[in-house]
């Protein structure tokens, strides 16, 4: 496994690989890395020759009063998991590389798409995401990019960010890897006691209560939403909870397959992000 911070000789490894008609897969990340993250490597592997996965703690994405400072960074942990996970190259850049002048850099504005959920919360949010993935992309020119299910809404955006600036990498959604206790895995659990996190897992249950529930029939929106509400343990604060078409995002009244549970919420402090489709399991 070849690690790389400067852009140019990564990009001449690159282009070795291109020139032996190898096909690669992207999986970007902000380290701390995990059995989720573990799990989109995978999926990379089953698309490409080789896997080359980015450690960046992007800064623009974040805004001034949220975690960027404390947020975990394990990078001799992370190289040791990418080299287990027989990943081929890793890029770890400084955050000068990726923004030389940080008070005035080129910024890319995301879809509607990116207007509700995460992106009311957190307005800089997916503004700074895709403005290191455009980065990103331009640098590694992969064939393919893998993203996780947990950030549903993410995923959505970048592909719609693709399609719109004819970014010629196929977008990849790898499922959401849990706990064995149901929560969502990320890097933020690391913030959580070990009480917590069974608090936390109540998430999973209610929202398992609502694919249940539309299984047996019930398909009102708004009764399943209330079901979930009275299953999330009361400590859990919610950020936003819908039930959602999976292209549009829009809310739907009456679910069907097409529909997805979205969750965000804080448990002291610590957001944490859920999602589930309705229909598959
Ligand atoms: P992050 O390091 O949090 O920016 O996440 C990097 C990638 O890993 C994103 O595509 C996430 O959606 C994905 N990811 C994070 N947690 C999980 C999980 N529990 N299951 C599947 N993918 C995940």
């Amino acid at each position: 496994m070849r690690v790389f911070s400067d852009v140019s000789s990564l990009q001449q490894s690159i282009l070795q690989l291109k020139d032996n008609q190898k096909k690669i897969a992207f999986v970007p990340t902000m380290g701390a890395l995990h059995k989720g993250h573990l799990s989109l490597i995978k999926t990379a592997k089953l698309h490409a020759d080789t896997v080359i996965v980015s450690i960046f703690v992007n800064n623009t994405q974040f805004a001034p009063h949220e975690d960027f400072n404390s947020y975990p960074r394990n990078l001799d942990s992370d190289l040791q998991a990418c080299k287990d996970a027989e990943v081929d190259l890793v890029f770890t850049p400084e955050s000068s590389t990726i923004y030389p002048q940080l008070d005035d850099y080129t910024h890319i504005i995301p879809t509607r798409l990116a207007h509700s959920f995460c992106g009311k919360s957190r307005p800089q949010f997916f503004g700074g995401i895709l403005s290191v993935l455009v980065r990103l992309f331009n640098i590694v020119t992969p064939d393919i990019a893998v993203f996780g299910e947990k950030d549903y809404q993410q995923f959505r955006v970048i592909t719609q960010c693709c399609k719109d600036l004819f970014i010629p990498t196929t977008i990849i959604m790898s499922p959401l890897i849990r706990e064995q206790n149901g929560l969502a895995m990320s890097s933020r659990n690391q913030y959580l006691t070990s009480e917590q996190r069974e608090t936390a897992s109540s998430i999973f249950k209610a929202l398992q209560q609502a694919q249940l529930a539309f299984r047996q029939g019930e398909h009102l929106s708004s009764t399943l939403l209330a079901l979930i509400r009275t299953h999330i343990d009361p400590s859990i604060t919610h950020d936003y909870l819908h039930i959602v078409h999976s292209q549009t995002l829009k809310d739907v009244q009456h679910c069907d397959e097409n529909s997805r549970i979205l969750f965000a919420g804080f448990l002291d402090k610590v957001r944490l992000i859920d999602t589930m489709s309705l229909f598959s399991s």
